[in-house]
This record gives structure tokens, sequence and C-alpha cells, in this order.
């Protein structure tokens, strides 16, 4: 019974949590605390280390073998580092190194959140199974993560797989990365909501402009909202085509609020990949729903500590 549970941190930019998970993935403890997003550095740091505090004082922290983070990315695993976009205070911030001390030297491993998610939906969720996987984040931004023959490929520095900044549209919109016409650009809620809007769609009574409302409108048959639902699904069949011709993927799985609209977005999601994805060898691959839900996070990022241990990645332990 002993060193058989991780521990494991998910870093965004809204809240911190943290868990330690059984060896089979369930949940054991939780905990949270508010991200301090505005703050400076030291003050978000202090609130990693309040969500540390209360695994730490668990009887059964002393089980903990190693810990995983996923964290909203950039991170650099190589380096041990993070650069949370939303989270300005940190830059180059010595997550690894910080969160090694609070834990009395567990060994540490670092991905993004995106390749948390893919751990999380390859253990136990909608990629189980499949040995190339491409799994995706759909909501705010649009993240992902890459699972190759049977293994989780985060890369050198835990990014691999960031599907929601490749280029789908040459002249496209600038996409905050410093790109053009990105996926994220295009299918993200955000821009799901201000294309409806850009296009005419109206709000209901309570002035709800979310995806959610638009996929809302696009369920009840308003084509505006329709329309910006299929442009996200030809945006994340264009990277998801592309992303299977180029390393052959058996599976696409999209969780996220924004798939949360169900038929609204999978519908022209599987039509428009017929469109891209042409070739033989990708012709049939699956599209299908999460199934991790907002667990997703904590139980990849224990995966991914799982992994690491058993040298089963490339992702750093340190
Ligand atoms: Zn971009």
């Amino acid at each position: 019974m002993h060193n058989d549970l991780y521990a494991a941190l998910d870093i965004g930019g809204t809240k911190i949590a943290g868990a330690l998970v059984s060896g089979d993935g369930r949940i054991l403890l939780r905990s949270q605390a508010p991200t301090p997003a505005r703050e400076d550095g030291a003050r978000v740091m202090g609130a990693v280390s309040t969500v540390l505090d209360t695994l730490i004082a668990d009887p059964r922290w002393g089980r903990a073998s190693a810990l995983g983070i996923g964290s909203a990315g950039p991170v650099d695993a190589s380096a041990g580092t993070v650069s949370p976009v939303n989270v300005p205070g940190w830059r180059g911030f010595p997550l690894v190194e910080r969160v090694r001390n609070a834990t009395g030297g567990l060994p540490v491993t670092l991905v993004g959140d995106g390749v948390a998610m893919t751990a999380a939906e390859h253990w136990q969720g909608a990629a189980r199974g499949y040995d190339n996987a491409l799994c995706m984040v759909v909501s705010t931004g649009v993240g992902g993560g890459l699972v190759l023959g049977g293994k989780l490929h985060p890369g050198p520095t835990g990014n691999a797989g960031h599907i929601g900044h490749i280029s789908v549209d040459l002249d496209g919109d600038p996409c905050p990365c410093g790109g053009r016409g990105c996926v994220e650009r295009i299918a993200s809620g955000p821009n799901i909501a201000r294309r409806a809007l850009e296009s005419g769609w109206q709000p209901g009574p309570d002035g709800d402009a979310t995806a959610a409302a638009v996929a809302a409108a696009a369920r009840a048959g308003d084509p505006v909202a329709v329309a910006s639902y299929q442009r996200a699904a030809q945006a994340l069949a264009a990277g998801i085509a592309a992303t299977a011709t180029l390393v052959e993927i058996d599976i696409a799985v999209i969780g996220g609020g924004v798939a949360g609209a169900g038929e609204v977005l999978f519908a022209p999601l599987r039509r428009a990949l017929h469109d891209y994805a042409t070739l033989s060898f990708v012709q049939h691959l699956k599209i299908a729903p999460a199934l991790m839900g907002t667990d997703a996070g904590l139980v990849g990022a224990a995966a991914a500590a799982s992994l690491s241990a058993q040298g089963e990645t490339a992702a750093v332990g340190s």
C-alpha cells in the first residue's frame, strides 16, 4: 500500500486545483484555490502552496511517489518553467523547482494542459485503446496533445500537439500568438460568438452572447448561428486532417466547453473532415467527444507523473 498514489496539480488562469490520485486513476482528495492571476508571481505561488498544503496534511500524502503538473501554456518542461498567457506574473517561472522544494523532493513532471488532458483521455477516456490519437480542448482557447505509437508525446518542452496555433487560413485574421488564421482564431468559443454577432446574430432577452448561447440558437435553427459553428467545424477539420496526414492518427477526441454544443459542432465537423482528410490512410479517422470532463487536467497530470516514473514518455522528471 505504500507509494501507490500520485499527486497532481492543474494550473489554470482562473483556478489552481490539486489532488491525490490512485494508481488506477481515481481522485481520492481534492484541493482548490482561485488563481490570483493579476497579482505578482509570489502570490500566485502562494496559491499553489495553499493547495499543496491541503494535500500534504492528509495522512495519505506519504503514499505519493511522484507529482504531475498540467499547466496553462506555454510551458517549458525541459527547463521546468511556465509562462501562462493569462498569468502575467509568471514568465519563465521555475514552477518545477518550487513545487519540488515544497514537497520534500518528490519527482515532479511538468506538461502543458493540452498534453495532460490527452494523457487522461488515453488512460481512462475516449482515446483509451488507441495507439495514435489527437486530443483537443476547445474552449476559451484551443489546445491539444498527441499519443503516438501508444505513448504520450509531449515533445521536448511539453507543448507538442498545440493544434490551436497551426494556421488553417493563410491570409486570415491576426492571432494573439503572433500568427495568422490559427485554428483557435476561428474555432474557440469567444471567436464563435464574435463571428455570430458580427454576422448579425442577436442574443436572446437574457443578453447571453456566449458560444453556448450561439449553440442554443443554432439548435433552434438560426442560420447565422449555424454558420458560425460550421466555420469553427471547418477550421477544426482542417487542423485535424493536417495532423492525421502528418503523423497518422486513428482518432481525434474533442473536449472543452465548445464540444458541449454536441451535434451542432460534431455534425458539420464530420462533414468537413470529408473535405480535408482525403488520402486513403486518413479516411478511417474517428471523431469522438471527450469523456473525462473537468477532471481531465488532474487525472492527466497524475498520468504524466506515472508515465514519467516508468520512463514511458520524453517528459522531464526532475
Ligand atoms: Zn495563434
